[in-house]
């Protein structure tokens, strides 16, 4: 990859021009644009060649991209995968402008959505069944969604992309991915419709599990979180009851549910060791506990171990997506009944990216589509 002109995007936006120009003039070393994260709280607008797709692999104009609390943390503490500086951004959908040989389920001209990351299929892990925890997933995942254009790799296009169908807005094509997690913690905690869930936490994933769990017909769904316009938004978006964490009655609230036996499963999504605590303090005896936020590196969590037999718990910690966590997704957003695009309260431009982590520090926005 060659970089020349430089834009600093934080703290302030830089002023780039945004002309846009067919593909073959960028490939000849034009003015595409692609983020990177140089080091936490740095962002830049570099310009970029894209290459020329190699055998199996597509060439995408990116249509929409989308932030992600991922990507909030790593703009703050770095990543203990991903080494700076690094394109950045892994929530996509687009256009194909150019096809690697040997590709032929995809052309010029389709409208895509894809996952950021495939496993390979031959190893340990993908033979039994396990393929989120294949080490290519990982090790090979795509970043450099926030640009003009995506290289998506082989083992990605091969598993892992599909055709747009044209009804779906783009915008909501690319919540492919954060979905197919949703998808794959909810199918190992099994809810049922009668059910009451407790989901902790009133972020981007908290909400998308509420809509996934009402879009399945499950009958009570509650969202303890904290914030104002948060705790807004979880209520518009159709939870049955907003619990304000900050408060002192919360948790009479949550010993509440299900008339005083507590909440049958807990989805914790804040990612923090207290939220850890809650969902295993709150959850009823027999319930189920999904663990889905990932917290900071170095913390443990101490568990009564005379509640977890005596209860009968069941701790789950999911960790992010199969390929057919990732087509289950893909039959949801075309599907209709989610409409997770609501999700989606705030639109910006590609130069305006440094703006947007403002903003997503401040909590002023779920997810943000920034649109080349
Ligand atoms: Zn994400
Ligand atoms: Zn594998």
């Amino acid at each position: 990859m060659t970089t020349s002109r430089v834009s600093e995007l934080t703290p302030s936006p830089g002023a780039v021009d945004r002309d846009s120009h067919e593909y073959q003039a960028h490939a000849r070393g034009s003015h595409s644009r692609q983020a990177m994260l140089i080091e936490p709280g740095r962002l830049e607008l570099r310009e970029f060649s894209p290459p020329h797709p190699g055998p199996g692999a597509l060439m995408l104009e990116i249509k929409c991209a989308l932030s992600c609390g991922t990507d909030l943390k790593t703009y703050r503490r770095g990543h203990p995968v991903w080494k700076l500086p690094t394109p950045f951004g892994h929530e996509f959908s687009g256009v194909v402008v150019e096809v690697g040989s040997g590709v032929n389920q995809f052309k010029v001209g389709d409208a895509i959505m894809a996952a950021p990351t495939a496993p390979c299929g031959a190893c340990f892990y993908c033979d039994r069944g396990q393929e989120n925890l294949c080490a290519q997933a990982m090790d090979q995942m795509v970043m450099g969604a926030y640009a003009d254009y995506l290289l998506l790799p082989p083992h990605i296009v091969a598993r892992n992309a599909f055709k747009k169908p044209p009804s779906l807005p783009f915008e909501e094509a690319a919540l492919l991915e954060p979905l197919a997690c949703v998808v794959h913690a909810q199918e190992m905690a099994r809810p049922e419709k009668n059910e009451t869930v407790l989901i902790v936490g009133a972020g981007p994933f908290g909400l998308l599990h509420m809509m996934a769990l009402k879009a399945a017909g499950v009958h009570t769904v509650v969202i303890a979180g904290r914030g104002e316009s948060r705790l807004k938004w979880a209520d518009e978006l159709g939870a049955d009851q907003v619990i304000d964490a900050a408060k002192s009655e919360a948790q009479s609230a949550v010993g509440m549910l299900n008339g005083g036996y507590g909440p049958d499963l807990v989805i914790e999504c804040t990612g923090q060791l207290a939220g850890w605590g809650d969902a295993f303090a709150r959850v009823r005896r027999g319930g189920r506990v999904v663990f889905f936020g990932g917290c900071p590196a170095n913390t443990a969590l101490s568990v009564d171990t005379r509640r977890m037999h005596y209860d009968n718990l069941t701790l789950l910690a999911p960790f992010h997506f199969r390929p057919r966590d990732v087509q289950r997704a893909f039959e949801l957003l075309c599907g209709g009944s989610l409409n997770a695009g609501r999700l989606i309260n705030a639109r910006r431009s590609l130069s305006e990216l440094g703006e947007v982590f403002a903003m997503l520090e401040r909590g002023a926005m779920l997810k943000c589509a920034v649109i080349p």
